[in-house]
């Protein structure tokens, strides 16, 4: 009799856990669901340097704008709710270009945005440029789509664009001793380059594009673009520059 009612009350708990278990995975499974349908976009966001890496030194450090607007970026991005997105690295993170790469691609994003601060020696530099894929890459078309609207959209913040319509394509071009000399040319140039260009945009199996935004070397450049209230400007034309591109009306977002 005894044993049978011990019997009984294993069969019950074990029934018990199995149903909590059942609900758990449910309540998983909703969660993921509903994740996945309300916020379907993920936007890799690649902040140009961090760490140990400051990036070029103008009026203030290049890490100083890359980091103040991508994180601008990922609240407007995360307020407005159909966003998930992924950092190549964390804020203060010195991780080289390699790794950051991996990083983003292992999130499947459907865009990656790079944001560095441009920099010269004479400091009359001034304005905005990007770099898309190259021609010959495979998201070449879709990353230029991408890279003129995000151009556009800096032109409506008061930005001046560079080179053709502020796009241009980045190569690392072997120099005969084992080093590797970048080099800029302008958009009209549509030679597919065996070369090298930016690492963070190497097979990226998505439209991607690194922006600078403006010249950190420049003091007009960097009181539109480079203090808290110029980054987060800058951040709104990336955020309507992605809601375009992808297709999806930008939300009214405040409180930044
Ligand atoms: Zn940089």
């Amino acid at each position: 009799m005894k044993q049978r009612k011990r019997k009984n009350t294993r069969k019950r708990k074990k029934r018990v856990m199995r149903k909590r278990l059942m609900l758990l995975f449910i309540c998983i499974f909703i969660g993921w669901f509903y994740r996945n349908i309300s916020s379907p976009f993920i936007i890799g966001l690649d902040p140009g340097h961090g760490g140990a890496d400051v990036g070029a030194q103008g009026i203030i450090p290049e890490v100083e704008l890359t980091e103040t607007t991508v994180k601008y970026l990922e609240t407007i991005l995360e307020k407005d709710g159909r966003f998930r997105v992924k950092l190549s690295r964390k804020y203060g993170e010195g991780k080289e270009i390699n790794p950051r790469n991996s990083t983003l691609k292992s999130a499947n994003p459907d865009i990656v945005l790079s944001i560095h601060g441009n920099a010269d020696d004479s400091g009359r530099g001034t304005g905005f440029e990007c770099y898309p894929a190259p021609p010959g890459r495979k998201n070449h078309g879709a990353s230029m789509i991408f890279a003129q609207e995000i151009a556009r959209q800096m032109e409506r913040q008061g930005s001046t664009l560079r080179g053709t319509e502020g796009i241009r394509f980045g190569y690392y071009i072997p120099d005969g001793s084992g080093d590797f000399v970048k080099t800029i040319v302008e958009a009209q140039d549509t030679t597919v380059y065996e070369y090298g260009t930016f690492g963070i945009l190497e097979g990226m199996p998505c439209p991607s594009v690194l922006v600078e935004q403006c010249f950190i070397t420049n003091a007009g450049d960097v009181a539109a673009f480079a203090t808290e209230e110029g980054c987060k400007k800058a951040a709104f034309a990336y955020y309507w520059a992605i809601c375009r591109y992808l297709g999806v009306e930008p939300r009214n977002i405040t409180d930044v």
